[in-house]
């Protein structure tokens, strides 16, 4: 049986002293949940600042950042390594972000890279993928879905499903407060577990644990979970207030 993963997309939001006040809060609420596994995915200067606060409150809260560049080390103004990451207390990283992709230009051949690097630093990917509105409409999602997988997971080999984690989430339900139905998501990820069954055998895509996103609220966050293929859920906006995030993870038991 997969535990129940939920995490917290923090993205552009939060300087450090308010991370540190959103850090010591979720330590505290959430300091008694053995359920599920949760994490956080602040800006990258908040990283170190959490990881002290994570260690002198003993919780279990793993740490994120919300993307990497694929090179170890060099001429590369503005970015990060895996290895920074890992050396400011990060154990997963989310790679393919839907405003990665369409803000910033990222393509599945650019992610794929980022994917290798972040396994070979033992580094958790969180692959997200997902489907724009005209797409869904024109009966594309499955496409969609199928084309981006293979491309980020291209010549990836995955021995062990904890190694990885996949994030559904339909770019038209992400901070619109639209969120797929429980039915939507649960075909979605049905889909994506056999796309990943026919990459990386059965076994190990049964026991890759795929999470849903998009405008997941504390109201809504039950029925989504309560779908057999989601296995998780990955929160933005509702992830910023410790009270809404709390309710999300309990929502979750
Ligand atoms: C996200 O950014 O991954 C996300 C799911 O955002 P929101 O919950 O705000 O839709």
């Amino acid at each position: 049986m997969k535990k129940v993963i939920v995490g917290g997309n923090w993205k552009m939001n939060k300087n450090v002293q308010e991370a540190q006040t959103l850090a010591r809060q979720l330590c505290d609420r959430l300091s008694d949940v053995n359920f599920a596994d949760i994490f956080i995915c602040p800006p990258f200067v908040d990283l170190y600042p959490i990881n002290i606060i994570l260690r002198e409150k003993e919780s279990k809260i793993m740490l994120g950042a919300q993307n990497m560049h694929y090179e170890p080390k060099g001429a590369f103004t503005g970015e990060i390594s895996a290895d920074m990451i890992k050396s400011a207390g990060g154990k997963i990283v989310v790679l393919g972000h839907s405003e990665r992709r369409h803000i910033f230009g990222e393509d599945d051949e650019y992610i794929n890279k980022k994917v290798a690097s972040a396994l070979k630093n033992e580094l958790i990917p969180l692959l997200c993928i997902g489907e724009l509105l005209e797409e869904r409409k024109a009966g594309k999602t499955e496409e969609v879905i199928e084309s981006q997988l293979r491309g980020s997971l291209n010549g990836i080999e995955i021995d062990d499903p904890e190694k990885i984690l996949i994030a559904y989430e339909p770019v038209w339900a992400i901070g619109t407060g639209i969120t797929a139905t429980p039915e939507q998501a649960q075909e979605a990820q049905k889909f994506v577990r056999k796309v990943l069954a026919d990459m990386f055998g059965q076994s190990i895509a049964d026991g890759i644990r795929i999470l849903y996103g998009g405008s997941v609220k504390p109201d809504n966050a039950e029925a989504l979970i309560s779908q057999p293929e989601v296995d998780g859920l990955f929160v933005g906006g509702a992830s910023l207030d410790a009270e809404s995030f709390e309710k999300i993870v309990r929502a979750t038991k």
